[in-house]
């Protein structure tokens, strides 16, 4: 009697029991930051170990090093699909690639990411239905170990997207060229406490900014998807949470005369570089960075997890639109546009609009101590070309240009090489003038040159660069010499590169090739550091 008593109760409890192991094994996972109870920030190595765990315990995550620091850290990627396989349904499930902390001491996206990475394959697994995530919560550990903005050689990573010279960088877009994702989102903080801003009585008060690309040459129908229905979507879903939301700007306080715009159109950050491929490309900024990156950080943490979340249901739910808009927009980088009609913007710049002369943005009044709303004049919303050249058939340039074609085998761009000696019809620039101008407030080369078209002989092994790749967008950017956002405008640590391209009296030695002839070829070996298949 007394022991089938026992056992019913063994039968009835035994699965609870399990049931209450289940639940608390599966809940013990927690991030640093959770286990410190928000208290310490997440270290390099205590993230390995979370991460190698997190990878372990679930088959929809995977995880890959793509690269190391330049103090020998491991730059760690997740692979997280709903799928068998990641990428597996590339024609239903866009590829959303989120990258954290190139800043070093901006920390609470990849504490955010490190959170969201864990929920996403459990309560928020729904997510997962219609897209696949690629997720880099750190990107600079070395600045990330000291709390501080740049990589371990003093470089601003989120300035080094054209150059590619830091091991952090190069690795973040082998990761882009691999799996060309739909859509890709950087994530920032900015420093709510300045002075400027403070003198006024102010300090700025968004929780959660967003932008997307403003460069002219991204697909103009992708940028107005982006703002007109992408943007508001995920703004409201933050609102909702209670967040305090704002595009993305820079400029103000109020009443001060700097000129209050949606950032940069320079693409050596982290999003025009993506988005120049035509794809979905975001930044995110998050509010009340403080002067120590510690403070208050569990209410940063769960603003961007907020953030992060809001918007990979916006990715979500607009899935079968950024497969259809982004694939049209890329399927044209690789047709051969020729004609006056195919331009490259090389030159672009902000302007007001007189039906939006103001800006209204969240702030936190300190004399009245509550938070608030203020009109922020001077705003200049509107992109306008200010230059800009036809695109050439391909780009011509002599062999021994080495550090050029180191950088464009960086960028993963094809390049060929002439089979024979060729009578050819290129257009080419001299340097006239160099002259001391300003580009977004910031210190440039204006560049005057004067441009005529030659019949020369080519010398076989001469590099040849087509356009109708999928970097077709960036090659002239990169290469013309009046280029705002090319090899000779781009400046590193104050130097800047390629220098010796604009002596006056030059020739510019890339030239033009403006139709299209027949001509023996042979391509290049491509420099693709193959990494071992995600699962
Ligand atoms: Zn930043």
């Amino acid at each position: 009697m007394k022991s089938s008593k026992k056992a019913i109760w063994f039968r009835t409890i035994s699965p609870l029991i399990f049931l209450v192991i289940f639940i608390q094994g599966s809940a013990q996972l927690r991030t640093p930051l959770e286990e410190s109870q928000f208290t310490e920030l997440t270290q390099h190595g205590p993230m390995m170990d979370y991460l190698q765990e997190l990878s372990s315990k679930n088959k929809e995550i995977s995880i890959e090093i793509i690269g190391k620091s330049v103090q020998g850290r491991e730059i760690p990627v997740l692979f997280i699909t709903g799928s068998s396989r990641f990428g597996s349904q590339r024609a239903e499930k866009p590829v959303v690639m989120v990258f954290c902390q190139q800043h070093g001491n901006e920390p609470s996206g990849k504490e955010a990411a490190l959170i969201v990475a864990r929920d996403l394959v459990k309560e928020k697994s729904y997510i997962l239905k219609n897209i696949d995530l690629i997720l880099i919560p750190m990107v600079n550990p070395d600045g990330g170990e000291v709390l501080q903005r740049r990589n371990a050689n003093n470089m601003d990573l989120n300035r080094n997207h054209v150059l590619l010279s830091e091991p952090e960088v190069q690795a973040l877009h082998k990761v882009y060229k691999k799996w060309m994702p739909e859509v890709t989102l950087d994530i920032h903080e900015y420093n709510s406490i300045s002075r400027r801003w403070i003198e006024k009585g102010m300090v700025k008060d968004a929780d959660e900014m967003l932008g997307g690309a403003t460069n002219l040459n991204v697909d103009s129908e992708l940028i107005a998807f982006s703002r007109n229905v992408l943007m508001p979507q995920i703004g409201t879903f933050i609102k909702e949470k209670g967040f305090r939301y704002s595009r993305y700007i820079v400029g103000g306080p109020p009443s001060e005369h700097t000129r209050v715009r949606h950032s940069t159109t320079n693409i050596n950050d982290g999003r025009q570089s993506f988005g120049i491929y035509n794809n979905l490309s975001f930044i995110i900024i998050e509010g009340k960075r403080f002067p120590d990156p510690r403070q208050n950080i569990e209410y940063r943490t769960r603003g961007q997890i907020t953030a992060l979340l809001s918007f990979l249901e916006t990715m979500s739910q607009n899935h079968r639109e950024i497969i259809e808009f982004v694939g049209e927009a890329q399927k044209e980088l690789l047709l051969e546009n020729i004609g006056a009609e195919h331009l490259s913007y090389i030159q672009m710049d902000y302007f007001p609009d007189s039906l939006n002369p103001t800006f209204r943005f969240p702030v936190f009044d300190l004399y009245r101590w509550k938070h608030t709303e203020v009109d922020l004049e001077r705003y200049e919303p509107l992109v306008k070309i200010k230059r800009s050249v036809t695109k050439p058939v391909a780009y011509l340039f002599s062999s021994g240009e080495k550090e050029l074609i180191d950088l464009l085998e960086r960028h993963e761009i094809e390049m060929f090489s002439l089979k024979k000696d060729s009578q050819l019809n290129v257009e080419l620039y001299r340097i006239r003038h160099i002259t001391d101008g300003l580009d977004e407030e910031k210190a440039k080369k204006e560049v005057d040159v004067y441009k005529w078209t030659e019949n020369r002989l080519i010398e076989a092994g001469s590099i040849l660069v087509l356009l109708n790749q999928n970097a077709s967008n960036l090659i002239p950017l990169l290469l013309e010499p009046q280029s705002s956002y090319g090899i000779v405008a781009e400046r590193s640590m104050l130097q800047y590169c390629f220098d010796e391209y604009l002596e006056e009296g030059r020739e510019y030695p890339i030239l033009r090739l403006s139709e299209p002839i027949s001509m023996e070829l042979v391509a290049r070996r491509k420099i693709f550091t193959e990494m071992s298949n995600a699962r």
